[in-house]
Order: structure tokens, then C-alpha cells, then sequence
């Protein structure tokens, strides 16, 4: 069983992404659960024909420590994939990544974590420093994690903010950087900045996901785009990030950049007047 973080700052794609990327493992046969550890609990809702599924916090507060069982809390959505949403506490009060760590418990408990599973997922906020948004890392649950990141300037500061926080925990929990997903924003030399950018972290670019209008239309539907569109180019290419994620051999401790390092490499692609 591989169990996978996917992090990057809020808004970039996370969620998009790796629903169409477990649809696409689906596809490929495999067994996948997927768990949302993101406050706004909208990780799964293209799966489950965009149904918002009651979090494991709200339904620990409705019904109690004892007595949850686990289908109140994991909902069977398209190809099979197991869906849980952590949920958050109400704005304002409280960890916000403490959902994290009580799902995380719960699922264990409740013995979610079956030994047919290929993969288990976590799409998890990544641009927020607290502890519990490194749960996943920080205790070891989940080895391996990609970056999902753009040619924006903020987007590629979280996601070395991100890289430091691997860092940290590569040695107590083992975790390692698997790949940058480059979900485009169409900015200037895109990919390019990006294969560099993940390069200079000692990575690679595991994938270059352009922008398309139909993940729009597919959202609409309530689908991810492999379910709404399946021939469209859109759909083969997380199809490939599905590959190239299953084939993955390339795991490192990454080297985040100093700032003034990130700044010239911006500046070498244009992203500042110079
Ligand atoms: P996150 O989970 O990182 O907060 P989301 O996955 O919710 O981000 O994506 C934010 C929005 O961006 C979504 O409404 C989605 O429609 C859009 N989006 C994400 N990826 C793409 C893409 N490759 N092409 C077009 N729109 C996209
Ligand atoms: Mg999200």
C-alpha cells in the first residue's frame, strides 16, 4: 500500500487533480482510498457525483466517540475509490488541522485501512504552518508526496515552504518528494520554470497538467474530467500522471531554495521587469 500526500497552497488544484488522477488509478485497476484533510471538505465531491459527505469531525460531533461506524464516514464513489472528509473545526476556533489527526485515528481504528488498498491519498492544504497539516508526514503515515504548484510567484513559494516542511520530517518520518505536478496557470516558460524549479529541489516535474476549460464543464456535471469526458485530451493527461505516478522510482529529500534563489530563478524566466 502506498499512501501519497498531495500538498500545494489553496485554490491551485489539489483537489481537481487528484480526484481525476484516482479516477485515473481506478481505471488502471488499482484500489485506492482517498482522504480529504482540507478544512473546506470538497476533496471528494467530483467523486461522489458532488455530494458533500458529512466530515469524520461533524460526524463525531453529531453522534459521538462510540458507536461511528465506518460507512458513516467513508462513502464508496466512482470507480470504487473509498471517500473520507476530515472536516475542520467551526471557522475561528480551534486546530484546523486537528480533523487530520482525528480521522487519521479514527480510520485506523475502524480498520479502513484494508490490505487490498493500492494507494491511500491525503490532499491536504499545504500553504498553512501548523502541525496538523503535517500529520500525514510527521508521523510517518504517508511516505511519499507531490507538490502541486504553478508558474505563479506564490505558488511556487508554498511549495518550497512545503519542501522545508519535508525536510524536516524526511528523517523522523521517512517521507520523501516524489514529483512537482505543474497545474498551469499559463504563465511565462511555465513548464520550463517548473522543470527547473524542481530540479534545483532535486526532483523532477512528474507532470505538466494544462489548463482546460473542461475540468469547468466537468465540475458543472458534478464529475471529474475522466468520468465526464473520458476521450478528452484533458483526461489522458491524468491519465499519464497516473502512470508516471505508478512507475515513480525518483524519491528524494528535497534541497528547499533560499529566497534570493527563487527570486533569480523567476527572474530568469521573466516572471519579474527587470
Ligand atoms: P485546491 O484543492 O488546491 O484548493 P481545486 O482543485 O479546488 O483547488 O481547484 C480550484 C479551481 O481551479 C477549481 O474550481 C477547478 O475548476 C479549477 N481548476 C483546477 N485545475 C484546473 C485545470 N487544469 N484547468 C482548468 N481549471 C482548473
Ligand atoms: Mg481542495
Amino acid at each position: 500500500m502506498r499512501q501519497i500526500a498531495i500538498y500545494g497552497k489553496g485554490g491551485i488544484g489539489k483537489s481537481t487533480t487528484t480526484q481525476n488522477l484516482t479516477s485515473a488509478l481506478g481505471e488502471m485497476g488499482k484500489k485506492v482510498m482517498l482522504v480529504g484533510c482540507d478544512p473546506k471538505a470538497d476533496s471528494t465531491r467530483l467523486l461522489l457525483g458532488g455530494l458533500m459527505q458529512k466530515t469524520v469531525l461533524d460526524t463525531l460531533r453529531s453522534e459521538g466517540d462510540e458507536g461511528v461506524e465506518l460507512d458513516k464516514v467513508m462513502k464508496m464513489g466512482y470507480h470504487n475509490i473509498n471517500c473520507v472528509e476530515s472536516g475542520g473545526p467551526e471557522p475561528g476556533v480551534g486546530c484546523a488541522g486537528r480533523g487530520i489527526i482525528t480521522s487519521i485515528g479514527l480510520l485506523e481504528n475502524l480498520g479502513a485501512y484494508t490490505d487490498d488498498l493500492d494507494y491511500v491519498f491525503y490532499d491536504v492544504l499545504g500553504d498553512v504552518v501548523c502541525g496538523g497539516f503535517a500529520m500525514p508526514i510527521r508521523e510517518g503515515k504517508a511516505k511519499e508526496i507531490y507538490i502541486v504548484a504553478s508558474g505563479e510567484m506564490m505558488a511556487i513559494y508554498a511549495a518550497n515552504n512545503i519542501c522545508k516542511g519535508i525536510l524536516k520530517f524526511a528523517k523522523s518520518g521517512g517521507c520523501r518528494l516524489g514529483g512537482i505536478i505543474c497545474n498551469s496557470r499559463k504563465t511565462d516558460r511555465e513548464e520550463e520554470l517548473l522543470t527547473h524549479f524542481a530540479e534545483k529541489l532535486g526532483s523532477h516535474l512528474i507532470q505538466f497538467v494544462p489548463r482546460d476549460n473542461v475540468v469547468q464543464h466537468a465540475e458543472i456535471n458534478r464529475k471529474t474530467v475522466i468520468e465526464y469526458q473520458p476521450e478528452a485530451p484533458q483526461a489522458n493527461v491524468y491519465r499519464s500522471l497516473a502512470r508516471n505516478i505508478d512507475a515513480n522510482q525518483k524519491f528524494v529529500i528535497p534541497k528547499p531554495l533560499e529566497l534570493e534563489e527563487l527570486e533569480s530563478l523567476m527572474m530568469e524566466f521573466g516572471m519579474f521587469d527587470q
